[in-house]
């Protein structure tokens, strides 16, 4: 769907680039771990004039650059890393340490003169060789330019002592990396571009496997559903919610329940009659980032011919102002039979996922593990940042498993707590509950709302900024980020 250069990669060592001076300038990569971080020296040697010598010898850094007369080099050496404490659960990972070193490389080369890139990797990792190639081809994604200039070049990529690279590796890069770009691209759009109705056709224009099966639920068939929540969230919109479903099911029968992944799609959020401010609005683009990484993620799961089950919904509506938009203390009855009585129409997405997780549990497949996707509260930023996406979790091993998966894909999450009696601020004396109340901790409480509808199932609830206010690693401009895509790739991967 997006550019390769990957897919155009010569990975046989055998293919020697010339060296001749008159021959078009290279630019050259290396990769370095233990133990053969010692030939740093060398390759200064062989590379560096005698005036660049002495300084670059010296050098400590894990990351050096300079322009040889053959052209640029660049050492990135992946020294052992250290724990940080917290368990290590936020410390860097070879995966994530050498996908930032690909983002700093492809920054720098957008300003180089070269006609082709070789990397070599000398005892690297698996993970670091994922990292790095992964880094190298999203990091290349740009809004503007689809196909950037820099894939004409040629790459080739070696790893030292092996004839040839992995191409196992190179496969998987390559699929990570279209996944990051998706959920970056569909957050980046703009809201116009990107109505409930716009998103259901993208997605069923995409390229699909046969194991993959779509299913639109329109606003007649969420009447019919008693959907109740998500139609409220969307019926101030002239373009009515749906709820897609991407259910997948691997051609080799897996005997595991499916595990099923649920994003918030609010494709434009005014906040509906309590309006936001101006500034509070501008970037509301992105809070439809938990419905573009559930389906990055499910279209990792299609490409990559993913062995066990999953479904995917997108509760998708746009939070619109209009004489039919919902108001405060209007009583809405979930499908679920729970009523809610709404406190905040700017407290919408979990009325979205209210129905789409009741959908999810419901499902005559019996999800497993149901987690869902959601740029929710503000409540959770203040608490962690833009970076930590807070996770809610009713099971102590799934919350585990995703933290650590997050932190060795450079995507990190932090479990933050469900604490019940804080739900009393949502008590209604019209309705079951309202869906909001006082806001301290706002994150929580948004996570406990979200709780009512999941009933016994194993749950998580990844609440996201999905965006990057500057330039970060791979991400090169201000953007869509593409949040726990990754780390729900890992999480998966390693089930
Ligand atoms: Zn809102």
């Amino acid at each position: 769907m997006f550019f390769s250069w990957l897919q155009s990669a010569q990975t046989s060592s055998k293919l020697k680039v010339a060296k001749s001076k008159q021959s078009p300038v290279n630019a050259n990569v290396f990769i370095l771990a233990e133990p053969d971080i010692k030939n740093k020296s060398l390759i200064i040697e062989e590379f560096a004039t005698p005036s660049q010598k002495i300084e670059l010898q010296a050098s400590k850094s894990e990351i050096l650059h300079f322009q040889s007369e053959r052209g640029p080099v660049w050492i990135f050496t992946v020294l052992p890393i250290s724990n940080s404490g917290h368990l290590g659960l936020l410390s860097e990972s070879d995966y994530s340490k050498a996908r930032d070193f690909a983002g700093i490389l492809t920054a720098q080369l957008k300003s180089q003169k070269f006609s082709s890139l070789k990397i070599q990797f000398q005892s690297t990792t698996e993970m670091t060789e994922l990292g790095f190639l992964t880094g190298l081809e999203a990091s290349l994604y740009s809004f503007k330019q689809l196909q950037p200039e820099i894939i004409k070049k040629s790459l080739s990529i070696e790893k030292l002592g092996t004839s040839e690279f992995d191409s196992r590796i190179l496969k998987k890069a390559m699929q990570r990396a279209a996944s990051i770009s998706l959920a970056r691209h569909l957050v980046n759009l703009p809201p116009n571009l990107k109505t409930p109705g716009q998103i259901v056709s993208f997605v069923k224009k995409m390229k699909w496997s046969t194991s993959s099966r779509l299913t639109d639920w329109n606003q007649q068939i969420l009447k019919k559903e008693k959907c109740n929540l998500l139609l409220a969230v969307g019926q101030g919109s002239d373009d009515p919610p749906h709820l897609l479903k991407i259910s997948y099911r691997p051609k080799k029968k897996s005997n595991r329940r499916p595990v099923a992944i649920v994003g918030k799609g609010i494709t434009f959020d005014t906040g509906g009659l309590d309006l936001k401010p101006s500034s509070a609005m501008r970037l509301m683009k992105k809070d439809m980032g938990g419905a573009a990484s559930t389906l990055a993620v499910a279209y990792w799961v299609d490409q990559s011919r993913y062995e066990h089950p999953v479904d995917f919904y997108l509760a998708l509506a746009e939070n619109a102002v209009d004489g039919k938009s919902m108001r405060p203390s209007d009583i809405y009855t979930a499908r679920s039979g729970l009523t809610v009585e709404i406190d905040n129409t700017d407290a919408e997405g979990r009325l979205v996922l209210a129905d789409a997780l009741d959908v999810a549990v419901t499902d005559s497949a019996k999800p497993e593990i149901v987690i869902n996707l959601a740029t929710l509260t503000g409540a959770c930023r203040v608490a962690l940042g833009v970076e930590l996406a807070g996770l809610f979790c009713n099971d102590d091993d799934l919350a585990d498993e995703l933290t650590r998966s997050g932190q060795m894909a450079g995507d990190p999450n932090w479990r933050l707590p469900l604490v019940d009696r804080y739900f009393a601020s949502y008590s209604s004396p019209f309705a079951d509950f309202k869906n909001s109340g006082e806001s301290f901790g706002g994150a929580i409480t948004a996570g406990l709302f979200l709780q009512k509808f999941v009933k016994n199932t194993k749950w998580a609830h990844l609440d996201m900024y999905s965006w990057t206010d500057r330039a970060n690693g791979i991400f090169h401009s201000a953007g869509g980020n593409a949040q726990s895509v990754q780390a729900l790739i890992h999480w998966l991967e390693g089930r």
